[in-house]
């Protein structure tokens, strides 16, 4: 029997276990292929729902579920911290103990780094205790200066501080708070989601001038005190409650493996997937994938999944000593909320030089309930 490694049980090892298992026949009574998938937290938190819960649309345990509540077939979740990766032999370590395989797909997703104490002053609204944080702040608050702030990049998800801000105004005008609130956007890229082109980066400034959200591009974070924020061109910024993303970097137990490509991110075939190594894959955060831009690939969940499905797809395609028959084209769609019960879906094509790159509507109420069945589908498929 096969055995194969799923390292991460985020959105990309939870996709790739569960189509691995339906493409191999695995049944209730009957495993035809050994799924071991390894992951060190016991939530697994559905993150694209985080700005909801920001603005008290989510309560936090709406937002995850115990992994070892996941029922596929033929699986089984060891929670520990994976503490060595060694893929020219196509194993791991976890917990002490050395597990084999015959496949193996690192899905480890980034490492969130706090600098500049951000912290003790405000809220990472990456994860699911800061966001809910940010909530309890924000129920009690009765005006004054609002800071979203990116701290560094790369960062996934590049639409979620916009996201954020706009939920953000959308609370603040419905809680009669405008008249005395600001909120503000401070990050270091050059403008919002730049590898989207000038066109849609254009659009989604247009939808926060029209909201009166106040936008500071080629602002990076130097320090930061209580109420306060500094930042490399001089400039600074008194705030009252502050929301930030974290420094994101590969996790280190990839650093430290011959995995690692020179970034310390994961170098792949940008089609199939696969690593340097025969049978190891690496999907979705964890993977930097140049484009003709010279901007990277986004850090997406819808990358992530449908490259786990890719991936399932081909090794159940080796398995049966067929050749792989699937490819990524770099193609999803996103939605991104705008408040008011709207979200502008965004269709993203970033491997076709001819295409856009990403094509963004107007808000719509199609858009928001799109996201919101995302989110419930995600649950009710897998756990
Ligand atoms: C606020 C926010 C909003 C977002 N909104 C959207 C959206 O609207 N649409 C969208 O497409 N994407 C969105 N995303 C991005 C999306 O969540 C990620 O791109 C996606 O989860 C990446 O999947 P992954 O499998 O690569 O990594 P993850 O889902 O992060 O999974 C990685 C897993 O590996 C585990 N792990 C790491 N290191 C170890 C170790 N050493 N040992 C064991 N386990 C380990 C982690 O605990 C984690 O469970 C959003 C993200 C955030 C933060």
């Amino acid at each position: 029997m096969k055995t194969i490694l799923i390292l991460g049980a985020g959105t990309g090892g939870i996709v790739t276990a569960k189509e691995i298992s339906r493409y191999s026949g695995n049944e209730e009574d009957i495993t035809l292929v050994k799924i071991l998938v390894f992951e060190k937290e016991e939530k697994s938190v559905f993150s694209p729902s985080l700005p909801w819960l920001m603005v008290g649309d989510r309560k936090p345990k709406q937002l995850y579920e115990n992994i070892k509540k996941l029922n596929t077939a033929g699986l089984e979740v060891i929670n520990g911290e994976i503490e060595e990766v060694d893929p020219k032999n196509i194993l791991v370590k976890v917990n002490g103990k050395v597990y084999k395989g015959d496949y193996m797909v690192v899905s480890l997703g980034v490492e969130q780094v706090i600098d500049h104490n951000l912290d003790k002053f405000g809220y990472n609204f990456f994860s699911l205790e800061g966001a809910t944080q940010f909530h309890e702040k924000l129920e009690n608050f009765s005006g004054g200066k609002i800071a979203i702030l990116v701290s560094s990049l790369p960062f996934k998800s590049p639409a979620a501080p916009y996201e954020a801000a706009m939920l953000i105004e959308d609370y603040v005008r419905s809680h009669g708070l405008s008249s005395n609130t600001e909120v503000s956007i401070y990050t270091p890229e050059k403008g919002p989601m730049e590898f989207a082109g000038k066109e849609m980066s254009d659009e989604l400034k247009g939808l926060l001038k029209g909201k009166g959200i106040n936008y500071f591009p080629d602002h990076q974070v130097t320090s930061v005190t209580e109420n306060n924020l500094k930042f490399s061109n001089s400039e600074s910024y008194e705030y009252d409650l502050l929301a930030f993303t974290p420094t994101h970097r590969s996790p280190s137990v990839i650093r430290n493996s011959t995995l690692a490509g020179k970034s310390g991110w994961v170098d792949v075939d940008r089609n199939t997937m696969e690593t340097k190594f025969p049978d190891v894959y690496a999907i979705g955060d964890i993977t930097d994938i140049p484009l003709e831009t010279g901007i990277s690939l986004p850090k997406i969940g819808v990358f992530a999944r449908h490259q786990a499905e890719i991936v399932a797809h081909n090794i159940g395609r080796k398995m049966d000593n067929k050749d792989p028959d699937q490819t990524f084209t770099g193609e999803g769609e996103y939605f991104i909320e705008y408040g008011k019960g709207l979200a502008s879906p965004a269709e993203i094509h970033l491997y076709d030089p001819s295409s856009p790159g990403v094509k963004m509507k107007e808000p719509e109420h199609l858009g928001h309930w799109s996201k919101w069945w995302a989110e419930k589908y995600w649950f009710f498929k897998n756990f």
